[in-house]
């Protein structure tokens, strides 16, 4: 699982698929053992079809959860393989082809997973965008913009939105931020700032929520091997990706999924929340 030497330089375009990857990530299909945490519940992973997204519907499907996926039409293959590991636990794995950054698509795939689980009880809020820039602040377009605080921020208010009119009182929502919350790169001025928006949109909706007994929190990862990286930094980038970690390397979306886990239950999070967790190999996230 370790790469302490880094990665071979590779590059993908957005948003990227996990069949070029080398090596390929792990998602937890081979070691991920679940323990009835989430029996019976419902859950919507936004961008579940790889990453971390990925190793989150596998979990959750081994605890007990049907799950309903939503990603990029051009994702399929990936989504179609996620649904696999799913089916293979005897969970339903709902395939919900949608681009989030238009309001009334995304309204309606939320509509839609509720609709075909029969419920929702948990939400994953895990779908992101960022691109890595060589050029200087003033270089970033509205069109860099755009496609940034779109999926990362107007996605997850309208999502988010929409989940609530399905969500039964002790459910559930995670947010996916960042360790460009805390310690950002100027290579991704736009999206570390994204991430530290959905920080404080954490703890300021868990505010709100707690009289419904909704528990938010979000999960901020360090380097982890997914597609988003060849898809979005620069090959050289990539070879020494996660080295500077106090561990001193990368993480696999699988030693991310137990934080979803662990937050998303009830049985183990049940007074956790506004809570920003930090999986990232070693960097302080306060
Ligand atoms: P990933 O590429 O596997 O997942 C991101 C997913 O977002 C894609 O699969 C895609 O389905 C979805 N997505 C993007 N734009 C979309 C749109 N317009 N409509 C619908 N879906 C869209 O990569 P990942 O690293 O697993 O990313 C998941 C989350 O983790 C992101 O929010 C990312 O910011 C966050 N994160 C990743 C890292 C890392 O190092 N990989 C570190 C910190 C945070
Ligand atoms: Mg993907």
């Amino acid at each position: 699982m370790a790469h302490d030497d880094g990665f071979p330089a590779q590059q993908q375009q957005p948003p990227g698929l996990t069949e070029p990857m080398t090596p390929r990530p792990d998602h937890g299909e081979e070691s991920y053992v679940g323990s009835g945490k989430l029996e019976g519940q419902r859950a919507l992973i936004t961008g579940g079809d790889s990453g971390i997204g990925r190793a989150v519907a596998i979990a959750f499907a081994r605890e007990g959860a049907d799950v309903a996926i939503v990603y990029l039409p051009e994702e399929q293959a990936d989504a179609r393989e996620t649904a696999e590991w799913v089916a293979k636990e005897g969970r339903r794995c709902v395939l919900i082809p949608t681009d989030l950054r238009v309001e009334i698509d995304a309204r309606s795939a939320v509509r839609s997973a509720a609709e075909q689980l029969d419920g929702l009880d948990i939400l994953v809020n895990n779908a992101g965008y960022q691109m890595a820039r060589r050029q200087s602040f003033a270089d970033v377009t509205s069109e860099d913009l755009d496609r940034t605080f779109t999926t990362n921020l107007y996605a997850l208010f309208w999502v988010t939105q929409t989940a609530l009119e399905y969500l039964p009182d002790g459910g559930s929502i995670i947010n996916n931020s960042s360790i460009q919350a805390y310690q950002p790169s100027e290579s991704l001025l736009d999206y570390a700032a994204t991430k530290a928006a959905i920080n404080n949109f954490t703890v300021n909706l868990a505010s709100e929520l707690g009289p419904r007994r909704i528990r938010v929190n979000a999960v901020a990862p360090g380097p982890i091997w997914t597609p988003l990286q060849p898809a979005t930094q620069y090959s050289e980038k990539i070879e020494k990706f996660g080295s500077e970690t106090p561990i001193g390397r990368a993480g696999q979306p699988a030693e991310v999924a137990p934080a979803f886990v662990f937050l998303a239950s009830n049985v183990t999070a049940s007074y956790v929340s506004a809570t920003v967790l930090g999986v990232t190999g070693g960097k302080p996230v306060f």
